[in-house]
């Protein structure tokens, strides 16, 4: 979501005529869109604010996101923050910029984000990304789960209206993007603060109204979200790709219930069970906490248990880290970091075991990817890396000129994080064919 908006902070700037600069180099305006999510994130905000400090002491220096809107005055406190703005009010930053340079006055513009309950519009048109365009639909979230401290930061939800979100879809294709990731705070949760009109009705409305898309990914959705509607757009849809990302963050019924997470393990699966009758081969992913406090043996055993039976095909694996303010840092029962790491250790090595047995699945067929970049690891290599609807990472043999196109891949050989795979042909379609012709 960060990366979303600093785009789109980047955009305010560039319209009006700013030129962008390495943020290690000197500038006449530094801009920081901070974290929060784990006191780390507080931290590093911290030290990349000092830097821009020291990097030019005469530069404005402008501090947004969500460490901004949560401890404003901890933030106006290091010396040389000029302009601090939460996460709402991004639209008046260059207004900012210039009141504080006729009044060398610092300026605190974060108010309160629980008080706001409107979705609030900032555009990207394009992103330096070639390949995959984020499409934010919605803000903030009403689940205070005692680990997060989200909520506070970003508000309650608020949802886009839905013929802006066409607007940037249709945007985002015309300027090339075969693919649209939807994002959010709680993305799945869009529409629960409207009248008449609901996530499962938005897929429908993109899949059907915006000319020339290919592929459309969910960033996240709560199993709770994955409702028979929902199911049923993603079954009559051939642009939402075959995978879901479900967060779990524990298969432990006792854990979820401290987590205060609004699902039980039994829910969980029965949800992805109905998923599975419609999508056999469905990529699954998954965030899982561990460590929480007060976890025991028993109760990681339960979570690493149901992640192999559930069969994900990958996880993102994170200690718990307390969050300063929220319920589960007050907790007893502090899980000791060895055996945290240790636990985390464990559920890598299980996603890994997965992610294997999922793509192997796949040996030997003939996927589509959109190559995004040259094999970072071996340059000369020409082979090229893209992600197939499924989300498997294939290595294959391609050109410059394929990167960001729709192309056939045989997978040859199933592995992780890497498929190796063979080119067959590039994907051309109707509106292609008229573009290149125009
Ligand atoms: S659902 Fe829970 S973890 Fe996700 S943003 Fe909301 S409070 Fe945080």
């Amino acid at each position: 979501m960060n990366h979303y908006e600093t785009e789109a902070i980047w955009q305010l700037f560039k319209q009006a005529g700013y030129e962008r600069k390495d943020f290690e180099s000197h500038a006449d305006v530094y801009v920081i869109n901070t974290c929060t999510v784990t006191n780390t994130g507080d931290k590093k905000s911290r030290q990349v604010i000092r830097r821009a400090v020291r990097r030019n002491p005469d530069a404005v220096i402008c501090v947004t996101g969500c460490y901004a809107q949560t401890s404003p005055a901890e933030v106006m406190a290091i010396p040389g923050v000029d302009i601090v703005i939460g996460t709402q009010d991004r639209g008046k930053i260059l207004e900012y910029i210039e009141q504080f340079k006729q009044q060398r006055q610092p300026i605190n513009g974060v108010r309160n984000i629980m008080k706001t309950r409107v979705y609030e519009e900032l555009d990207v048109p394009a992103f330096t990304d070639r390949t995959r365009a984020s499409l934010k639909i919605q803000e903030g979230c009403n689940n205070f789960c005692t680990f997060c401290i989200i909520p506070w930061a970003r508000g309650l939800m608020r949802s886009r209206d839905p013929k802006e979100v066409i607007r940037q879809a249709q945007q985002l294709v015309d300027a090339g993007y075969k693919e649209i990731v939807l994002t959010g705070i709680h993305t799945g949760g869009y529409g629960e603060d409207m009248k008449n009109y609901n996530f499962a009705m938005l897929l429908r409305d993109i899949d059907e109204q915006v000319k020339g898309l290919k592929r459309l990914r969910i960033s996240s959705i709560e199993a709770s979200q994955i409702t028979d509607e929902v199911i049923d757009v993603l079954k009559r849809s051939d642009k939402i790709v075959r995978h879901l990302h479900i967060p779990l963050q524990s298969g432990s019924n006792t854990v979820l219930k401290r987590m205060r997470r609004k699902y039980t393990t039994e829910f969980f699966a029965e949800r992805l069970a109905r998923l599975r009758e419609v999508f056999p081969d469905l990529a699954v992913t998954s965030d899982v906490i561990v460590g929480f406090p007060g976890e025991t043996e028993e109760e990681f055993m339960e979570t690493y248990e149901f992640i192999r039976a559930q069969r994900f095909s990958e996880l993102h694996v994170f200690p718990y880290s307390k969050r300063t303010g929220t319920p589960a840092a007050r907790m007893p029962d502090q899980v000791d970091e060895e055996i945290k790491n240790e636990r985390v250790h464990r559920l890598i090595a299980l996603s890994d075991q997965l992610a294997k047995e999922y793509a192997s699945m796949f040996e030997g067929q003939v996927l589509e990817v959109i190559p995004e970049e040259l094999d970072k690891e071996n340059p000369t290599s020409g082979l090229y890396v893209g992600y197939t609807d499924n989300y498997l990472k294939v290595k294959f043999p391609a050109t410059e000129d394929m990167v960001g196109q729709l192309v056939k891949v045989k997978i040859t050989k199933a592995g992780y994080p890497y498929n190796e795979g063979e080119f067959v042909r590039v994907i051309h379609d109707v509106d292609d064919t008229i573009r290149l012709s125009s």
